[in-house]
Protein backbone atom coordinates (compact mmCIF):
# COMPACT_ATOMS: atom_id res chain seq x y z
CA UNK A 1 0.00 0.00 0.00
CA UNK A 2 2.67 2.24 0.79
CA UNK A 3 4.82 1.21 -1.68
CA UNK A 4 1.89 1.98 -4.13
CA UNK A 5 1.67 5.36 -2.62
CA UNK A 6 5.55 6.03 -3.72
CA UNK A 7 5.31 4.80 -6.64
CA UNK A 8 2.14 7.05 -7.35
CA UNK A 9 4.18 10.12 -6.03
CA UNK A 10 6.88 9.19 -7.98
CA UNK A 11 5.44 8.74 -11.29
CA UNK A 12 7.58 10.17 -13.93
CA UNK A 13 4.25 10.81 -16.44
CA UNK A 14 3.09 13.45 -13.72
CA UNK A 15 3.93 17.24 -14.37
CA UNK A 16 6.39 18.36 -11.98
CA UNK A 17 5.33 20.06 -9.09
CA UNK A 18 4.72 23.71 -9.54
CA UNK A 19 7.84 25.45 -7.26
CA UNK A 20 6.26 26.74 -3.54
CA UNK A 21 8.10 29.84 -3.13
CA UNK A 22 7.37 33.33 -0.84
CA UNK A 23 5.29 34.74 -3.62
CA UNK A 24 3.30 32.21 -3.90
CA UNK A 25 2.56 32.16 0.32
CA UNK A 26 2.39 35.97 -0.33
CA UNK A 27 -0.32 35.52 -2.71
CA UNK A 28 -1.49 33.15 -0.34
CA UNK A 29 -2.13 34.89 2.75
CA UNK A 30 -3.98 38.25 0.26
CA UNK A 31 -6.33 35.85 -0.22
CA UNK A 32 -7.23 34.39 3.45
CA UNK A 33 -7.09 38.25 4.71
CA UNK A 34 -9.99 38.57 2.47
CA UNK A 35 -11.99 35.80 3.79
CA UNK A 36 -13.28 36.37 7.66
CA UNK A 37 -10.36 34.30 10.19
CA UNK A 38 -10.70 32.91 13.57
CA UNK A 39 -8.70 34.66 15.89
CA UNK A 40 -6.39 31.41 15.98
CA UNK A 41 -6.28 31.89 12.71
CA UNK A 42 -5.19 35.45 12.49
CA UNK A 43 -2.46 34.73 14.93
CA UNK A 44 -1.20 31.88 12.71
CA UNK A 45 -1.22 34.15 9.77
CA UNK A 46 0.63 37.06 11.84
CA UNK A 47 3.34 34.30 12.73
CA UNK A 48 3.80 33.49 9.15
CA UNK A 49 3.90 37.26 7.91
CA UNK A 50 6.46 38.84 10.44
CA UNK A 51 8.61 35.70 10.89
CA UNK A 52 8.46 32.71 8.77
CA UNK A 53 7.91 35.00 5.07
CA UNK A 54 10.85 36.86 6.02
CA UNK A 55 12.93 34.37 6.70
CA UNK A 56 11.64 32.28 3.82
CA UNK A 57 12.86 35.36 1.36
CA UNK A 58 15.80 35.42 3.35
CA UNK A 59 17.04 31.61 2.24
CA UNK A 60 15.75 32.24 -1.42
CA UNK A 61 18.05 35.22 -1.69
CA UNK A 62 21.25 32.86 -0.20
CA UNK A 63 19.82 29.80 -2.31
CA UNK A 64 19.74 32.75 -5.22
CA UNK A 65 23.54 33.68 -4.92
CA UNK A 66 24.44 30.38 -4.84
CA UNK A 67 23.96 29.31 -8.11
CA UNK A 68 24.88 25.51 -8.57
CA UNK A 69 27.71 25.88 -6.05
CA UNK A 70 27.77 24.36 -2.24
CA UNK A 71 29.02 27.74 -0.19
CA UNK A 72 29.85 31.24 -1.24
CA UNK A 73 31.28 34.04 0.91
CA UNK A 74 29.54 36.73 2.69
CA UNK A 75 32.09 39.22 1.67
CA UNK A 76 32.37 38.29 -1.85
CA UNK A 77 30.09 36.11 -3.19
CA UNK A 78 31.45 35.53 -6.22
CA UNK A 79 33.78 33.46 -4.21
CA UNK A 80 33.36 30.00 -3.04
CA UNK A 81 34.78 28.44 0.20
CA UNK A 82 38.18 26.06 -1.79
CA UNK A 83 40.00 23.56 0.11
CA UNK A 84 43.23 24.88 -0.38
CA UNK A 85 46.95 23.67 -0.81
CA UNK A 86 48.56 26.35 1.75
CA UNK A 87 47.07 24.65 4.43
CA UNK A 88 48.95 25.90 7.44
CA UNK A 89 47.09 24.41 10.46
CA UNK A 90 46.82 21.09 8.37
CA UNK A 91 43.09 20.82 9.27
CA UNK A 92 41.57 20.82 5.61
CA UNK A 93 41.09 24.91 6.21
CA UNK A 94 38.52 25.96 3.41
CA UNK A 95 39.08 29.62 2.30
CA UNK A 96 36.72 31.80 0.22
CA UNK A 97 38.58 31.68 -3.49
CA UNK A 98 38.69 31.89 -7.41
CA UNK A 99 39.98 28.43 -8.97
CA UNK A 100 42.18 30.67 -11.72
CA UNK A 101 42.97 29.05 -14.91
CA UNK A 102 45.59 29.89 -16.77
CA UNK A 103 46.86 29.07 -20.56
CA UNK A 104 50.54 29.00 -21.62
CA UNK A 105 52.56 29.33 -24.84
CA UNK A 106 56.31 29.22 -24.68
CA UNK A 107 56.00 29.86 -20.99
CA UNK A 108 54.19 33.35 -21.39
CA UNK A 109 50.55 33.70 -20.06
CA UNK A 110 48.53 33.66 -23.29
CA UNK A 111 45.12 33.51 -21.31
CA UNK A 112 43.11 33.16 -17.70
CA UNK A 113 40.00 33.00 -16.34
CA UNK A 114 38.26 32.80 -13.02
CA UNK A 115 35.61 30.16 -12.11
CA UNK A 116 33.48 29.71 -8.83
CA UNK A 117 33.78 25.66 -9.00
CA UNK A 118 36.76 23.89 -6.79
CA UNK A 119 37.07 21.52 -9.53
CA UNK A 120 38.80 21.89 -12.88
CA UNK A 121 36.38 19.36 -15.01
CA UNK A 122 33.77 22.18 -15.35
CA UNK A 123 36.06 24.98 -16.26
CA UNK A 124 37.70 23.94 -19.06
CA UNK A 125 34.44 24.56 -21.74
CA UNK A 126 34.29 27.81 -20.53
CA UNK A 127 37.92 28.81 -20.35
CA UNK A 128 38.15 27.51 -24.48
CA UNK A 129 35.17 29.21 -25.11
CA UNK A 130 36.47 32.55 -23.46
CA UNK A 131 39.59 31.83 -24.97
CA UNK A 132 37.82 31.61 -28.21
CA UNK A 133 36.20 35.51 -27.43
CA UNK A 134 39.92 36.95 -26.77
CA UNK A 135 41.25 35.16 -29.77
CA UNK A 136 38.60 34.99 -31.81
CA UNK A 137 39.73 31.28 -32.69
CA UNK A 138 39.75 27.65 -30.96
CA UNK A 139 43.13 26.30 -30.27
CA UNK A 140 44.00 23.50 -32.56
CA UNK A 141 45.33 21.43 -29.55
CA UNK A 142 44.68 21.54 -25.70
CA UNK A 143 47.08 19.98 -22.95
CA UNK A 144 45.83 19.60 -20.07
CA UNK A 145 46.16 17.03 -16.82
CA UNK A 146 44.17 13.99 -15.50
CA UNK A 147 41.59 17.09 -13.78
CA UNK A 148 40.35 18.26 -17.02
CA UNK A 149 39.77 14.41 -18.60
CA UNK A 150 35.60 13.97 -18.59
CA UNK A 151 32.88 12.85 -21.29
CA UNK A 152 31.74 16.24 -21.37
CA UNK A 153 35.19 17.69 -21.88
CA UNK A 154 36.53 15.53 -24.92
CA UNK A 155 32.78 15.80 -26.82
CA UNK A 156 33.49 19.36 -26.76
CA UNK A 157 37.07 19.04 -27.91
CA UNK A 158 36.07 17.14 -30.87
CA UNK A 159 32.91 18.81 -31.82
CA UNK A 160 35.34 21.65 -32.39
CA UNK A 161 38.21 19.76 -34.23
CA UNK A 162 40.87 19.92 -31.10
CA UNK A 163 43.09 17.09 -30.42
CA UNK A 164 42.67 16.81 -26.57
CA UNK A 165 46.09 15.55 -25.02
CA UNK A 166 44.44 15.13 -21.57
CA UNK A 167 44.65 12.09 -19.39
CA UNK A 168 42.03 10.67 -18.11
CA UNK A 169 41.55 10.03 -14.10
CA UNK A 170 42.77 6.02 -14.44
CA UNK A 171 45.17 6.90 -17.03
CA UNK A 172 48.11 6.17 -15.01
CA UNK A 173 46.94 3.56 -12.67
CA UNK A 174 45.66 1.21 -15.68
CA UNK A 175 48.86 0.90 -16.89
CA UNK A 176 50.13 -0.50 -13.63
CA UNK A 177 50.80 -4.44 -13.32
CA UNK A 178 48.05 -5.02 -10.70
CA UNK A 179 45.40 -3.42 -12.49
CA UNK A 180 45.98 -5.28 -15.34
CA UNK A 181 46.45 -8.34 -13.76
CA UNK A 182 43.41 -7.77 -11.93
CA UNK A 183 40.37 -9.52 -13.79
CA UNK A 184 37.44 -8.89 -12.53
CA UNK A 185 37.66 -4.83 -12.88
CA UNK A 186 35.34 -4.15 -15.55
CA UNK A 187 37.62 -2.63 -17.91
CA UNK A 188 39.24 -5.43 -18.62
CA UNK A 189 36.16 -7.88 -18.74
CA UNK A 190 36.10 -9.30 -22.24
CA UNK A 191 33.59 -7.96 -24.24
CA UNK A 192 32.07 -8.25 -27.34
CA UNK A 193 31.24 -5.69 -29.12
CA UNK A 194 29.05 -7.59 -32.00
CA UNK A 195 26.39 -9.24 -29.39
CA UNK A 196 26.88 -6.36 -26.59
CA UNK A 197 27.90 -8.30 -23.94
CA UNK A 198 30.29 -8.92 -21.39
CA UNK A 199 32.26 -11.89 -20.17
CA UNK A 200 32.74 -12.28 -16.41
CA UNK A 201 35.69 -14.15 -14.56
CA UNK A 202 33.46 -17.31 -14.52
CA UNK A 203 32.69 -17.30 -18.11
CA UNK A 204 29.44 -15.70 -17.43
CA UNK A 205 27.25 -13.99 -20.28
CA UNK A 206 26.53 -10.12 -18.60
CA UNK A 207 23.51 -8.92 -20.83
CA UNK A 208 22.44 -5.45 -21.17
CA UNK A 209 19.86 -4.89 -19.02
CA UNK A 210 18.79 -1.27 -19.76
CA UNK A 211 20.34 2.33 -20.04
CA UNK A 212 21.43 4.61 -17.55
CA UNK A 213 21.43 8.51 -17.95
CA UNK A 214 23.60 10.39 -15.43
CA UNK A 215 23.49 14.51 -15.50
CA UNK A 216 26.72 16.37 -14.70
CA UNK A 217 26.97 19.45 -12.73
CA UNK A 218 26.88 21.65 -15.81
CA UNK A 219 23.82 19.98 -17.75
CA UNK A 220 25.39 17.71 -19.33
CA UNK A 221 23.63 14.07 -19.57
CA UNK A 222 25.80 11.05 -20.19
CA UNK A 223 24.42 7.40 -21.44
CA UNK A 224 25.44 4.44 -19.51
CA UNK A 225 24.63 0.60 -20.66
CA UNK A 226 24.24 -1.59 -17.55
CA UNK A 227 25.18 -5.03 -18.17
CA UNK A 228 24.07 -8.03 -15.25
CA UNK A 229 25.45 -11.53 -14.93
CA UNK A 230 22.75 -13.79 -15.12
CA UNK A 231 23.47 -15.69 -11.66
CA UNK A 232 25.48 -15.18 -8.98
CA UNK A 233 24.10 -17.18 -6.56
CA UNK A 234 26.64 -19.86 -4.87
CA UNK A 235 30.05 -18.44 -7.10
CA UNK A 236 32.48 -19.06 -5.46
CA UNK A 237 34.08 -15.75 -6.52
CA UNK A 238 31.91 -13.78 -5.35
CA UNK A 239 33.46 -12.17 -2.45
CA UNK A 240 36.24 -11.23 -4.59
CA UNK A 241 33.93 -10.04 -7.37
CA UNK A 242 31.28 -8.01 -6.33
CA UNK A 243 29.61 -6.95 -2.71
CA UNK A 244 26.06 -6.54 -4.29
CA UNK A 245 23.95 -9.41 -2.45
CA UNK A 246 22.23 -10.15 -6.07
CA UNK A 247 23.84 -10.47 -9.54
CA UNK A 248 26.42 -8.81 -10.46
CA UNK A 249 25.79 -5.52 -12.31
CA UNK A 250 27.91 -3.30 -14.36
CA UNK A 251 27.95 0.24 -15.63
CA UNK A 252 29.67 1.26 -18.83
CA UNK A 253 29.44 4.32 -21.03
CA UNK A 254 30.62 3.23 -24.27
CA UNK A 255 31.09 6.85 -25.42
CA UNK A 256 33.67 7.51 -22.76
CA UNK A 257 35.37 4.66 -23.58
CA UNK A 258 36.06 5.43 -27.12
CA UNK A 259 37.07 8.79 -26.20
CA UNK A 260 39.29 6.90 -23.73
CA UNK A 261 40.92 4.50 -26.61
CA UNK A 262 41.54 8.06 -29.12
CA UNK A 263 43.57 9.81 -25.92
CA UNK A 264 45.48 6.84 -24.99
CA UNK A 265 46.39 6.71 -28.91
CA UNK A 266 47.09 10.98 -28.59
CA UNK A 267 48.95 10.44 -25.42
CA UNK A 268 51.43 7.72 -26.59
CA UNK A 269 52.15 8.95 -29.60
CA UNK A 270 55.80 11.15 -30.69
CA UNK A 271 53.44 14.02 -30.32
CA UNK A 272 52.02 13.08 -27.65
CA UNK A 273 55.28 12.41 -25.84
CA UNK A 274 56.73 15.06 -26.57
CA UNK A 275 53.39 17.27 -25.63
CA UNK A 276 53.21 15.64 -21.94
CA UNK A 277 57.32 16.33 -21.51
CA UNK A 278 56.78 19.98 -22.28
CA UNK A 279 53.88 19.83 -19.31
CA UNK A 280 56.54 20.11 -16.04
CA UNK A 281 58.26 22.67 -18.27
CA UNK A 282 55.69 25.08 -19.67
CA UNK A 283 52.09 25.88 -17.46
CA UNK A 284 54.16 24.13 -14.48
CA UNK A 285 56.95 26.43 -14.51
CA UNK A 286 54.69 29.88 -15.18
CA UNK A 287 52.63 28.07 -11.72
CA UNK A 288 55.84 27.81 -9.95
CA UNK A 289 57.26 31.55 -10.67
CA UNK A 290 53.93 32.88 -9.82
CA UNK A 291 52.93 31.90 -6.43
CA UNK A 292 56.42 30.99 -5.55
CA UNK A 293 58.95 33.10 -7.14
CA UNK A 294 56.56 36.05 -7.44
CA UNK A 295 54.35 35.32 -4.10
CA UNK A 296 51.18 36.06 -6.37
CA UNK A 297 48.95 33.95 -3.97
CA UNK A 298 46.53 36.19 -2.61
CA UNK A 299 44.11 38.99 -4.70
CA UNK A 300 43.81 42.30 -2.75
CA UNK A 301 40.66 43.19 -4.24
CA UNK A 302 36.97 42.23 -3.40
CA UNK A 303 34.56 41.33 -6.67
CA UNK A 304 35.39 39.27 -9.78
CA UNK A 305 35.97 42.38 -12.13
CA UNK A 306 38.85 43.54 -10.06
CA UNK A 307 40.87 40.67 -9.51
CA UNK A 308 40.38 40.40 -13.55
CA UNK A 309 41.81 44.12 -13.86
CA UNK A 310 44.64 42.94 -10.72
CA UNK A 311 45.87 39.19 -12.71
CA UNK A 312 46.25 41.27 -16.23
CA UNK A 313 48.19 43.63 -14.95
CA UNK A 314 50.17 40.88 -13.44
CA UNK A 315 50.09 38.64 -16.61
CA UNK A 316 51.33 41.87 -18.70
CA UNK A 317 53.86 42.10 -16.41
CA UNK A 318 55.19 38.82 -16.36
CA UNK A 319 55.15 38.68 -20.15
CA UNK A 320 57.33 41.62 -20.33
CA UNK A 321 59.31 39.88 -17.89
CA UNK A 322 59.51 36.91 -19.64
CA UNK A 323 60.30 38.72 -23.11
CA UNK A 324 63.31 40.13 -21.49
CA UNK A 325 64.72 37.28 -19.97
CA UNK A 326 64.62 34.95 -22.73
CA UNK A 327 66.10 38.01 -25.17
CA UNK A 328 65.10 39.50 -28.37
CA UNK A 329 67.13 37.34 -30.21
CA UNK A 330 65.83 34.01 -29.17
CA UNK A 331 64.82 32.20 -31.86
CA UNK A 332 61.98 30.39 -29.69
CA UNK A 333 60.79 33.72 -29.21
CA UNK A 334 60.11 34.45 -32.68
CA UNK A 335 59.30 30.85 -33.49
CA UNK A 336 56.83 31.62 -30.86
CA UNK A 337 55.96 35.17 -32.31
CA UNK A 338 55.29 34.11 -35.84
CA UNK A 339 52.29 32.26 -35.30
CA UNK A 340 51.00 35.49 -34.89
CA UNK A 341 52.15 37.23 -37.69
CA UNK A 342 53.82 40.83 -38.04
CA UNK A 343 51.74 41.89 -34.98
CA UNK A 344 52.58 38.97 -32.70
CA UNK A 345 54.70 41.31 -30.19
CA UNK A 346 51.33 42.94 -29.56
CA UNK A 347 49.24 40.32 -28.53
CA UNK A 348 50.51 39.18 -25.35
CA UNK A 349 50.34 42.49 -23.87
CA UNK A 350 46.80 43.90 -25.31
CA UNK A 351 44.91 41.40 -25.20
CA UNK A 352 42.63 43.16 -22.12
CA UNK A 353 41.65 45.56 -24.45
CA UNK A 354 39.88 43.56 -26.81
CA UNK A 355 42.46 43.27 -29.96
CA UNK A 356 41.21 39.88 -31.29
CA UNK A 357 44.48 38.29 -33.64
CA UNK A 358 45.30 34.52 -34.37
CA UNK A 359 44.81 31.74 -32.16
CA UNK A 360 47.52 29.44 -30.88
CA UNK A 361 48.07 26.55 -31.79
CA UNK A 362 48.32 24.85 -28.29
CA UNK A 363 46.72 25.59 -25.06
CA UNK A 364 48.62 24.02 -21.79
CA UNK A 365 46.38 24.44 -19.09
CA UNK A 366 47.05 24.59 -15.22
CA UNK A 367 45.05 25.84 -12.15
CA UNK A 368 45.72 27.53 -9.53
CA UNK A 369 43.53 28.23 -6.67
CA UNK A 370 44.26 31.60 -5.27
CA UNK A 371 42.94 33.06 -2.07
CA UNK A 372 41.35 36.33 -1.99
S1 LIG B 1 30.06 -13.28 -8.85
FE1 LIG B 1 28.82 -13.35 -10.68
S2 LIG B 1 29.84 -11.97 -12.08
FE2 LIG B 1 31.30 -12.43 -10.47
S3 LIG B 1 32.46 -14.18 -11.23
FE3 LIG B 1 30.78 -14.99 -10.05
S4 LIG B 1 29.17 -15.37 -11.54
FE4 LIG B 1 30.64 -14.00 -12.50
Amino acid sequence: MIEEGIAGDNNPDDDPPTPFNSEEIKKRVAQINRENKSKEEQKAIKTLENKLLPKLEEYERHLDTLGNRNSYSKTDTDETFMRMKEDHILNGQLKPAYNVQISTESQFISHYDFYPYPTDTLTLIPFLNSFENRYNNLPGKVVADSGYGSEENYEFMQDNDIEPFVKFNYYHKEQKRAFKKNGFLSQNLYYNSEEDYYVCPMVQHMDKVGNKRNKTASGYTSTSTLYEAKNCNGCPLKCLCTNAKGNRRIEVSHNLNRHKQRIRELLTSEEGVYHRSQRPIEPESVFGQTKSNKHYNRFRHFKKDKFLMDFAIFAIAFNIGKLHLKGLNNKEIWAFLGKYGQKGVVILFLVKIGVNFKSFSSVNNYNQKTAA
